[in-house]
């Protein structure tokens, strides 16, 4: 069937209800998936307004003044994890990290559906929400951050990393608690951070939350202990973290104040025996904390998992524009995709997004989609004065391969000016990176 006759657009959401009968609104009815006259209206819907959502939506409107952009978010305002580590010691405030929808609405024309998606149905192409109103697309970008595996360490759930043992893996009120329980913990309490194994949003952050924390405890808990229990036996920037902590924390010293347990000296967590506030490890051992984070395992987000866009834990996607392997006219970026060897970060998920919208705006206007080459500047910080970085580039070698990845970490440098610097840099990449997805 052609285009739905133009006076739809002046009919209210009532009227629409009214006339179909079914007590759901289709959005796509408003929209130009019902009446397009040609394909550069085509109604784009995204699943999710955090970073990649939020930045696809603004990088499409600004390749395309006539495409319909809709984003279905049940949140009214999104918290950056980017910099969140630095609420913890308080050096910075979730006020600062957080952004409503109002400039994304306002100037880049986009709607915004304050709801959970829950289903796709990919003949109809339309998506359906937890209320029940049904929109329909054109192509659908899905970017619903991760899953959290709570239940692979034994005895932890989700009721119990929103209450005592918060994981502060979103960034929100977990994040203001942990730090909560850090001031009120007992002179010489230990403080336990458990890291799963590959892959998990943000692969240095675990390591910057411990330094964070154990700059934060030498000043009001000099003799507080800070264990990190980890499942893997290298992490990133593992030239620079361990040079900071010798500097400030005695690290690898009877006297260390901060220890890294790797998984094979026994690092790897187990069971929360949450009564007595222990973990286990894999060894047996009996880890005793006043403090407990645990950063659980992650799979792809829950809306990705029911809607059969994952193989496994995580989607797989065509390099070329991140379309989905599974299902057509979908699209999967962020911390979903099964993007080996990219890491997740929010850096990449706004890259991935510059990509899907330029293949979605090229296709629109019948270009052949271009050779994507992504681009992962990280930051980290180790305390307020000490930052590194990392370079990472990601070519795209053809459909079904593997993307080629070249990357470079600088040695640390044992000069104070410069090592601030880092941290300026980083400090400012964060300010600049939130102002860039939401303004
Ligand atoms: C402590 C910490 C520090 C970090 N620091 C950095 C950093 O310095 N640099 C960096 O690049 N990255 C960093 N990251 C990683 C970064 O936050 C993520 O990689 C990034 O947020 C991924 O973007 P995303 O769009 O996939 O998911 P998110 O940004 O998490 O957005 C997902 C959105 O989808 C919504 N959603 C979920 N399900 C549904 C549904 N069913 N319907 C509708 N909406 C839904 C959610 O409400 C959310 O708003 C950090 C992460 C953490 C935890």
């Amino acid at each position: 069937m052609k285009n739905k006759p133009q006076n739809t657009q002046s009919l209210s959401r009532r009227q629409l209800i009214k006339l179909f009968g079914t007590g759901v609104a289709t959005y796509g009815l408003f929209g130009a998936s019902a009446f397009a006259d040609s394909k550069t209206t085509a109604h784009i819907v995204i699943i999710g307004g955090g970073i990649g959502g939020a930045a696809s939506a603004k990088y499409l409107r600004l390749l395309n003044k006539d495409v319909k952009i809709t984003i279905i978010e049940p949140n009214p305002e999104y918290i950056f994890c980017p910099g969140s580590n630095e609420i913890i010691p308080g050096w910075s405030t979730l006020e600062e990290s957080t952004f409503n929808y109002e400039t994304i609405k306002s100037r880049y024309q986009v709607n915004l559906i304050h709801d959970k998606a829950s289903l796709i149905d990919y003949d109809k192409k339309q998506v359906k929400t937890a209320k029940g109103d049904i929109i329909k697309y054109d192509k659908l970008i899905v970017s619903p951050g991760p899953s959290f595996h709570y239940e692979g360490i034994e005895g932890f759930n989700q009721q119990l990393a929103e209450g005592e043992f918060p994981a502060a893996w979103k960034a929100g009120k977990q994040t203001l608690k942990l730090r909560q329980q850090l001031l009120a913990m007992k002179q010489g309490g230990t403080v336990l951070i458990s890291v799963p194994a590959d892959p998990y949003r943000c692969p240095p952050a675990p390591y910057e939350r411990a330094s964070f924390i154990s700059t934060m405890l030498k000043k009001i808990n000099p003799t507080a202990k800070v264990i990190i229990l980890d499942n893997k036996n290298s992490f990133i920037f593992d030239n620079n973290f361990p040079y900071y902590w010798k500097q400030h924390f005695a690290y690898g010293t009877p006297k260390s104040t901060l220890e890294w347990v790797s998984k094979d000296m026994g690092g790897e967590v187990v069971s929360l025996d949450a009564k007595n506030r222990n973990l286990i490890t894999a060894d047996g051992t009996v880890h005793h904390g006043d403090v407990i984070n645990i950063i659980p395992p992650e799979k792809a987000g829950q809306f990705a998992l029911d809607n059969d866009l994952a193989e496994g834990d995580w989607c797989p996607v065509e390099f070329k524009d991140f379309s989905s392997t599974k299902h057509k006219d979908v699209y999967v970026i962020g911390d979903s995709v099964d993007g080996d060897p990219m890491p997740k970060t929010g850096f990449l998920a706004s890259n991935q997004a510059r990509v899907v919208v330029q293949a979605i705006n090229d296709e629109l206007h019948g270009k052949e989609i271009g050779m994507p080459f992504l681009i992962n500047g990280c930051v980290a910080m180790a305390g307020e004065d000490y930052g590194m970085t990392l370079s990472e580039t990601f070519r795209f070698q053809g459909l079904g391969k593997p993307l080629a990845e070249r990357y470079f970490i600088p040695e640390p440098t044992t000069n104070p000016e410069k090592q601030l610097v880092l941290a300026n840099m980083a400090r400012n990449w964060q300010r600049t990176f939130r102002k860039d997805i939401f303004s």
